[in-house]
């Protein structure tokens, strides 16, 4: 059955963006970041599209995103689960050969036990906290990690298959911690391959990285946001990528009202004059922002319209004025801009986000389909 609204993802776009990131990533690798279902474009097609675009690894949040690539027969590449919890199967994980970021030394003990019973080493990548403190582990206590994990090898019950990092300011090229989060990240690696270690990869870099920052790249990038066409860094431009999502509905119902009616809840929107008002079947419920009430627009009938009153969780209101639209015609809520709708980046200028939140937040109730 046909859904009022649906997300096209135009899986082309997404491994002609990989394609760019490559040539742009001169030698480097590149792992196409696919967690929270490939920032709202779907998890197992995109990781595909990506691969096909000459992305070799994938990376992803959460072991279930892993143990699903898996189960879609996403096989023969390297998986790697960028924000490894404790208590999470990893037995399973470990004979599923999917690569685990470690960043503690309770968690690099829980993966070891975890290696041993699954009876083979556990392939993970040590976490170093370079100044984003967030995640892995602090210059302070990185010797010890880097100590525990040169005992876990001679042990067999792991494998260090790399090392890695992540930017905290790198869609700001200009921000001093992006420099000193590199130093530190040459440092702590150089401490753990003289201390013994031999990964295979070595990397830091997101897209705003990959694009913007060569001496960032190392072995390997791990674009996410620009695998799907939006770009990392709005204020410097697009970097020639192409937004892959352009998310539609079909309007359910137009007619005309009076002057002085009040749209939808709390009557924030009046109209002014009779006019003919047109409900788009997309709401909150499947992430059109409530607070893009009286601001957003979309494209309908060929023209911007700004959404009038508030978003409902299933619907939303445009006054088209004295403009015309049949129920059943499509209406453009973004995408690409090529045919003059918003994009998503232009809601998430309106709305004072970024647009990793607009794609992201586009339900699981309304279909992705895949041109
Ligand atoms: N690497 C890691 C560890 C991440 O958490 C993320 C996303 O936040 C990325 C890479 C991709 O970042 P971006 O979407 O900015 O390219």
């Amino acid at each position: 059955m046909r859904s009022p609204a649906e997300a096209r993802v135009d899986l082309d776009a997404i491994s002609d963006n990989i394609a760019l990131l490559r040539e742009r990533a001169g030698g480097a690798a590149v792992m196409a970041m696919v967690k929270a279902e490939a920032y709202g474009h779907g998890l197992v097609p995109a990781a595909r599209a990506a691969l096909a675009g000459g992305a070799t690894w994938i990376g992803v949040a959460r072991t279930a995103e892993a143990l699903r690539l898996r189960d879609a027969g996403v096989t023969g590449v390297p998986v790697l689960v960028c924000l490894s919890v404790p208590g999470e199967p990893y037995d399973e994980i470990v004979a599923r050969d999917v690569d685990l970021s470690v960043g503690s030394l309770p968690l690099l003990a829980e993966v070891a036990a975890a290696a041993e019973r699954a009876g083979r080493p556990a392939r993970v990548h040590l976490k170093a906290d370079t100044g984003m403190s967030r995640g892995g582990a602090a210059a302070a206590d990185w010797p010890a990690l880097v100590g525990a994990a040169l005992a876990a090898e001679a042990a067999g019950t792991v494998r260090v298959a790399g090392i890695m990092s992540h930017f905290a300011c790198a869609d700001e090229p200009d921000h001093p911690a992006n420099e000193r989060q590199l130093r530190a990240f040459v440092e702590m690696s150089e401490h753990a391959e003289k201390a013994g270690l031999r990964p295979e990869v070595r990397h830091l870099a997101n897209s705003a990285g990959a694009l913007l920052r060569p001496e960032a790249r190392f072995d390997l990038v791990r674009p996410g946001i620009a695998t799907y066409g939006l770009t990392p860094a709005p204020q410097l431009g697009t970097f020639g990528l192409r937004p892959a999502m352009t998310l539609v509905a079909d309007t359910a119902l137009v007619k005309r009202v009076p002057a002085g009616s009040g749209v939808s809840y709390g009557h924030t929107y009046t109209t002014e004059r009779e006019t003919t008002l047109a409900v788009v079947p997309a709401g909150y419920g499947d992430g059109v922002p409530r607070h893009g009430s009286n601001l957003l627009e979309v494209l309908a009938g060929g023209r911007r319209h700004r959404i009038a009153g508030r978003v409902c969780m299933d619907q939303f209101v445009i006054d088209l004025g004295d403009g015309a639209l049949a129920p059943g015609d499509e209406v453009v809520l973004f995408g690409p801009g090529d045919r003059g709708e918003p994009t998503a980046q232009e809601w998430a200028d309106a709305l004072g986000t970024i647009s990793y939140e607009i794609v992201t937040r586009i339900g699981a109730r309304v279909p992705r389909v895949y041109t």
